[in-house]
C-alpha cells in the first residue's frame, strides 16, 4: 500500500477559503482505487497484529455500503489472511457493488438480522473460531487510532493551525490528535444525529496528555443522520465539484466540507488561519444513489 503514498496530494479549497483563511484538503481519496480514504490507515496496525499473533482470518462488521467492509476485504488479502464480513441485513438483501467487490476480494459475507447485528458481543461469542481476530466497526480501537495518526504523515501538514474531519466512530478523529503537532487544533464534524457519545468514545483512545489537546467536536451538520442527504447536501456536492475540482461522498466528506464552510462564514476560524481538512475517501458509498445523480 505505502507504494500508493504518492498519488495523495494537498490542494487549496477556494469554496472553503476567504481573504483571511486559507483552507486546503489532504486528498486521501486518492490513494487507491478499492481502498481510498482513512480505512487502511485505521486497518494497518490490527492487520499486523493479528498477522504476528498467527491468526489466520480477520472478522468485521459493516452495513451494505461499507467503506470499512471494503477496504477490509482488500487489506486482508494483501496480508495473505482471510476475512469474514458480518453485514447487517438479511440473505435478501441485495447484493449491492460494495458486498460485490468485497466479495471478489475473497471475503465471506455473513448476513446479520437487524435485531442481532446491535449486540457484537453476542455475535463475537456466537462466532468465535481458534484463529480469529476480530476487528470492531468501522475500526474502532486504539490500534486504528494509531494508524489514523499516520495519515498527517503522508504529506507535509504540519503548517496548519486547523485540521478538520469527519466522525463516524471518532477513531480518525483521536488519531489526528496522536499525530498532530502542538500548535494545531482538531475539529471533528459528527456525521450521525444526536451522537453525544462521540466525545466519550474518542477520550477513552486518547492519553492523558492528548485529551488536554484542543478539540472541538461539532453535531449541527449530519443532515437528518447517517447517510441522510437531502437536496441541500446534493447541490452543495454539484457545487464543490465545479468549482473545486473535488468530488465528495453523501455520508461523510460532503457534511465535513459543508461544515467547514459553514464555520469559515461564521468567522470561527481567526484571521490568519490555514485549515486542513481531511478527505477520507468513501466515494464508493455514493453508489447507493440513483445513476446521474452527481457530475463525478
Ligand atoms: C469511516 C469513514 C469516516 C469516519 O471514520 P471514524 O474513524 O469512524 O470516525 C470518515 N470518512 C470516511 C470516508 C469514512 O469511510
Amino acid at each position: 500500500m505505502k507504494d500508493y503514498f504518492a498519488n495523495i496530494n494537498i490542494q487549496p479549497v477556494r469554496g472553503l477559503s476567504t481573504g483571511s483563511v486559507t483552507t486546503h484538503i489532504l486528498r486521501l481519496d486518492l490513494l487507491h482505487p478499492v481502498v481510498s480514504g482513512n480505512k487502511w490507515f485505521k486497518l494497518q496496525y490490527y492487520l499486523q497484529e493479528a498477522a504476528h499473533t498467527g491468526h489466520h482470518t480477520i472478522a468485521s462488521f459493516g452495513g451494505a455500503y461499507s467503506n470499512h467492509i471494503v477496504a477490509l476485504a482488500w487489506a486482508a488479502r494483501e496480508k495473505k489472511l482471510q476475512s469474514i464480513g458480518f453485514i447487517r441485513g438479511d440473505i435478501h438483501t441485495k447484493l449491492t457493488p460494495t458486498l460485490e467487490q468485497a466479495k471478489n476480494l475473497g471475503m465471506k459475507l455473513v448476513y446479520v438480522e437487524r435485531e442481532r447485528y446491535r449486540d457484537k458481543e453476542i455475535l463475537i461469542r456466537e462466532y468465535a473460531q481458534p484463529g480469529t481476530y476480530w476487528i470492531m466497526e468501522g475500526g474502532y480501537g486504539i490500534l486504528g487510532a494509531r494508524g489514523a495518526a499516520d495519515i498527517l504523515r503522508v504529506a507535509d501538514t504540519g503548517n496548519y493551525t486547523h485540521i478538520a474531519c469527519a466522525a463516524g466512530t471518532g477513531t480518525m478523529l483521536a488519531g489526528l490528535v496522536k499525530g498532530k503537532n502542538e500548535a494545531q487544533a482538531v475539529i471533528g464534524i459528527s456525521v450521525l444525529k444526536n451522537h453525544y457519545g462521540l466525545e466519550a468514545g474518542v477520550q477513552a483512545l486518547l492519553t492523558g496528555e492528548e485529551k488536554q489537546a484542543p478539540l472541538t467536536l461539532l453535531h449541527d451538520y449530519h443532515f437528518g443522520g447517517y447517510a441522510k442527504h437531502p437536496e441541500v447536501l446534493l447541490r452543495f456536492m454539484k457545487e464543490t465539484w465545479e468549482q473545486d475540482r473535488i468530488p465528495t461522498d453523501i455520508v461523510y466528506t460532503a457534511k465535513l466540507l459543508y461544515g467547514v464552510k459553514d464555520l469559515v462564514n461564521k468567522g470561527f476560524f481567526p484571521a490568519g488561519s490555514r485549515v486542513l481538512v481531511i478527505h477520507s475517501g468513501g466515494l464508493q458509498g455514493n453508489q447507493s444513489l440513483p445513476p446521474g445523480t452527481l457530475p463525478f
